[in-house]
């Protein structure tokens, strides 16, 4: 490709909306624009490194023995409302109607149509197992779409799912979609890390994994252990104190009776924890939280976070919220940051490290009152011990005993999931088994954020003067930057080096343009192109120089030498 013609425009500002160094690269290098909040064009440029992952992702969804096939993004109302999502869904869903005031939904996922699909197409066990896939733009109105592809309202997705005649069935199926996504990260140069995940509001029995490239601006905490194989998202990591007992102040004195003290206006942790000069670790908090519209109390220590989903998951429950300060004061009788377990009518569920303690400061259910001393299983009685809470950094891991909790952020590139007979079951989706017997199906699906890994990688792998694209994915593997466009022996050497480079199949961008060397050399640090030849006044003696992207290192080399060296290395991708 010449780029004189090439349609790209590289910015010199960062532009003033794009927080992320991803989308900032992206727009200044000319690989994407934006048409409205989280919608995007991609450019030639960026459309070049959007196929090769999805011929990456393609290539491993074959091979594991998925079929391709492509589902309309428009869905009629009905399969959603057939499936019990489409007032689950909320807002996300975006939702319209045709000339006969039908209703339509543009697809956020694709279970309804796939399940609706096989449902028909597919009677007995003769036909199964079956995985089928898809790469496709998906529409989800986010609340918050931002950092350029990181959450955008249109992106591509890749989705498959998987429909098997057993339980054992899905765990290969399950087994071998994980193995494909360990190897497309893989392939597209990414440092990821697979972590185990809370199964969600999709619903489902069985386990599922989230796909995590690490960085700094992930909007996920990913939680793993110093010694073991352990990982985990925050939403699911078992949480276990490190000496399980509590670091009790030394000036603690363990009288039998708790005592109640005058705390005048001390509502949050850090102010009774600095009042009564205790870690927040000594301090017992209560937290009254509605769970399927019943008040209950939940305890957790001072320098620890309710987990919400442990909590719903644990109690069996569909809906979990914090209760307003109108209920809370209604239950607890005290305005909040006043609540304790002693004497509560409502059940009492504390966190494992909270029953650990030996005693803690709690709330009285009085305004401007603690209590000091309050010693769970003496003071008051727990209806439910149980993790309850996020893990923190330096827990114990739950997995091995041995090691220690580390946490890092993460952006979620990929998911897979064991969803069973969820929407089989709803969907009607049944085959007839060896014994002449009706069966749902049982199903498994398999998400990547195709565009999202676009942004993932430039994420991860950029410097101050440009993205640095791995190799497999990048949109030419080498660019040629003839310095002087106007003298012969470098225009003759720099067309030369591009036809023998492509007849070896390999993709070259050649800087064409009747530009200084300064711009054309900020350009190319710009897009990011694995490999770079200068052709400037050495090109007499048949010289180039030779710079990779990653290091800028410059070294002179003979031209075959340099084209040697390219091939080697490409070939070792
Ligand atoms: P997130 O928690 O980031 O919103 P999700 O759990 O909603 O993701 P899934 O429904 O599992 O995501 O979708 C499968 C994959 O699609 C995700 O792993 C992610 O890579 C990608 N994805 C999801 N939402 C977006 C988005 N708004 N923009 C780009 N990619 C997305
Ligand atoms: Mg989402």
């Amino acid at each position: 490709m010449k780029q004189s013609t090439l349609f790209a425009s590289t910015l010199r500002d960062v532009p003033a909306d794009a927080e992320a160094a991803s989308h900032q690269l992206m727009l200044r290098a000319g690989y994407i624009r934006q048409l409205a909040a989280g919608i995007y064009t991609y450019l030639p440029l960026g459309w070049r490194v959007l196929r090769k992952i999805e011929t990456i992702v393609r290539e491993e969804m074959d091979r594991s023995g998925g079929q391709e096939l492509l589902m309309p993004a428009m869905q009629p109302a009905e399969l959603w409302q057939e499936s019990g999502r489409y007032h689950v869904y909320g807002p996300e869903l975006i939702r319209l109607k045709d000339r006969h005031n039908r209703e339509f939904a543009l697809g956020p996922t694709h279970e309804e149509v796939v399940t609706t699909l096989v449902r028909n197409e597919i009677g007995s066990y003769r036909r199964l197992p079956v995985t089928l896939y898809q790469i496709q733009t998906k529409f989800r109105d986010e609340r918050r779409p931002r950092f350029g592809l990181l959450r955008g309202r249109e992106f591509l997705m890749k989705d498959a799912y998987s429909f098997d005649t057993t339980w054992e069935g899905l765990d290969h199926s399950y087994r071998s979609m994980y193995d494909a996504y360990s190897r497309i990260f893989k392939r597209v140069g990414m440092t990821f890390r697979a972590v185990e995940a809370d199964a969600g509001a999709i619903g489902g029995e069985g386990g599922t994994h989230e796909f995590m490239a690490l960085a700094d601006i992930g909007e996920d905490t990913i939680v793993s252990c110093s010694c073991c194989s352990y990982a985990a998202n925050l939403e699911k990591a078992a949480a276990r104190s490190a000496d399980g007992v509590m670091k009790t102040p030394e000036a603690f004195h363990h009288e039998s009776d708790c005592q109640k003290i005058y705390t005048p206006n001390i509502r949050s942790i850090d102010e009774l924890s600095s009042f009564l000069e205790m870690d927040a670790s000594a301090i017992i908090k209560t937290l009254v939280y509605i769970v399927d519209g019943k008040p209950v109390a939940v305890l957790v220590r001072g320098d620890h976070e309710v987990n919400e989903i442990k909590l719903a998951n644990t109690l069996g429950a569909q809906h979990v919220e914090l209760a307003d300060s109108d209920t809370t004061e209604r239950v607890t009788g005290a305005p909040v940051g006043f609540a304790g377990p002693i004497g509560l009518a409502i059940p009492v569920y504390a966190d494992q490290a909270v029953a650990d303690m030996a005693e803690g400061a709690a709330g009285a259910n009085e305004a401007d009152f603690h209590y000091i001393h309050v010693m769970p299983g003496r003071h008051f009685q727990p209806a439910m011990i149980a993790d309850f809470r996020n893990a923190v950094e330096g827990d114990a891991c739950a997995r091995c005993e041995e090691g220690m909790l580390r946490f890092h952020r993460g952006i979620e590139v990929g998911h897979v999931f064991k969803l069973g007979t969820k929407y089989s079951e709803a969907l009607g989706a049944k085959f007839v088994d060896q014994n002449g017997r009706e069966q749902a199906m049982i199903m498994g699906c398999y998400g990547i954020g195709v565009s999202r890994i676009l942004s993932a990688v430039a994420e991860q792998s950029h410097d101050s003067r440009g993205i640095i694209w791995p190799a497999a994915i990048a949109p030419y593997q080498v660019h040629i930057i003839p310095v002087s466009v106007k003298d012969e022996s470098q225009m003759k050497l720099a067309e030369e080096l591009y036809g023998r480079l492509t007849e070896h199949g390999i993709e070259v961008l050649l800087d064409d343009r009747d530009e200084r060397p300064g711009v054309k050399f900020n350009d190319s640090d710009l897009f990011g192109i694995p490999y770079r030849l200068v052709v400037g006044k050495l090109a007499a003696n048949a010289e180039v120089e030779f710079v990779e992207r990653r290091t800028l290192e410059k070294q002179v080399l003979g031209a075959d030498a340099a084209l040697a060296r390219i091939i080697a290395s490409l070939r070792g991708q």
